[in-house]
């Protein structure tokens, strides 16, 4: 015998959770159905950096809402999200000097707090940081970056609080029509009825999609962190960088940690299948991307490396996910493809897609620019400036 749910989520990760939090306090019967364990994909490996640098108004204002929830997260989703407001520093060169400007003006004009760091202010808030070869830099004070395992557990504990269901161990193998609209999944534990499907199963995004007969963009991708001992003198936590110039990223990480990775499009290309790739670091990433640290902060050539690990981003060709109904009126709807910086915005997506599974007239935010006819119609998000895979 089957269960009936009002709204069935595939995938428990950070947008799976959020939005099952989201439907449940609004009182729908939510079954959140997930092949492994809480936070198995991207979100249980991410970087977790919490930053409102992005180029679109969309974006910012979504990434702004989720900061505001991580400040306060015990109040509004109840539990431990790890938060460090430690702030952020978004590094560039000549070439995106104007694109800088312009996305700190877009950033202040929907309420964020950044501006311009000089390179004096910049030395005053990372002592050490190579400036030589930068342009310009802008600096967000309350950002930051937060715990992955213990914010996505705590957004499952929180939809379970108000009656939500999180299945484990349930794999989902088919999605059922009828007359056009969705009535329910099939999994490796049985039947599941209800007339709305939410798709956020991350990298296996394409593949879920694939079942209700629907083709959507998204690759998964396998991409790499390592981590550095900070040396002695240097044990203090240091702001998160995203080091533009050097297509690399930073950020501290307990235990006197420094954690590191890349922004380069070219990890775009490294598609693999989701379920058999190898998580293990590759010792030339580690000499890569310790050797792109050395260069931004220098005192790092007398750190330790203590290794890494490879995981999985959910790509689609303009590194915006898709969060819309396909087909439309059919009940199936697509939450997935955040191509690595789906994390942070995780508060606002779960606002995003509970909006939409229930047809709110007025949604916060509204995903019409995350369409997946985008593709079809070349019309995809762009960014106002060069780096702008970071978003
Ligand atoms: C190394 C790394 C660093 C990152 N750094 C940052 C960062 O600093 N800041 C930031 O904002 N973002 C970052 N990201 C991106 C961010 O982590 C992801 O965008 C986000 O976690 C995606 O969440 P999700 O819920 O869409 O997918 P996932 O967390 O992948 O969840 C999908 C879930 O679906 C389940 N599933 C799949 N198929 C099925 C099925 N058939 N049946 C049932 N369940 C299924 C999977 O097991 C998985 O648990 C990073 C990602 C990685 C990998």
């Amino acid at each position: 015998m089957s269960e009936r749910f009002d709204v069935l989520i595939i995938g428990a990760g950070i947008m799976g959770c959020s939005t099952a939090f989201q439907l449940a306090q609004r009182g729908l019967a939510v079954a959140v159905l997930e092949k492994e364990q809480i936070g198995a994909g991207s979100t249980g490996k991410s970087s977790a950096i919490i930053r409102q640098h992005y180029s679109n108004e969309l974006t910012a204002r979504m990434a702004l809402h989720s900061l505001r929830v991580y400040q306060h997260f015990d109040d509004v989703v109840g539990g431990e999200s790890g938060f460090h407001r430690v702030g952020f520093l978004a590094l560039v060169a000549a070439k995106d000097r104007a694109g800088l400007e312009a996305n700190v003006a877009l950033q202040q004009r929907v309420g964020i707090q950044t501006e311009l760091a000089p390179a004096d202010a910049v030395s005053e808030l990372m002592p050490g940081l190579q400036q030589a070869d930068l342009v310009a830099a802008a600096y967000e004070p309350e950002s930051g970056y937060a715990d992955p395992h213990l914010t996505v557990h705590a957004y499952a504990n929180a939809a379970k609080r108000h009656g939500a269901r999180i299945f484990l161990h349930t794999e989902v193998t088919g999605v059922r029509f009828a007359a056009g609209k969705v009535v329910g999944v099939d999994t490796s534990q049985g039947a599941f009825d209800a007339p709305q499907v939410v798709n956020c199963s991350g990298p296996w995004g394409a593949r879920v999609a694939k079942l209700a007969g629907i083709d959507a963009p998204i690759n998964s991708c396998r991409v790499q962190v390592a981590f550095f001992r900070r040396p002695p003198g240097h044990e203090a936590e240091h702001p998160v960088v995203a080091d533009f110039v050097h297509a690399s990223y930073f950020r501290p990480e307990t235990g006197g940690l420094t954690l590191a990775g890349l922004i380069d499009p070219a990890e775009g290309d490294a598609v693999v299948d989701p379920d058999h790739f190898s998580e293990t670091v590759d010792r030339s990433f580690v000499l890569d991307v310790g050797e792109l640290l050395v260069r931004r902060y220098p005192a790092m050539e007398q750190s330790l490396s203590t290794g890494g690990f490879a995981a999985l981003y959910a790509i689609t060709p303009d590194w915006h996910p898709i969060v819309d109904e396909a087909p439309a009126g059919s009940g199936f709807f697509l939450c997935a493809g955040f191509s690595g910086h789906g994390f942070k915005l995780g508060p606002a997506v779960g606002l995003m897609a509970a909006d939409m599974v229930t047809g709110a007239s007025d949604p916060t935010f509204d995903p019409h620019m995350f369409r997946l006819s985008r593709y079809a119609e070349n019309a995809p998000v762009r960014g106002q400036y060069e780096y702008s895979i970071a978003g």
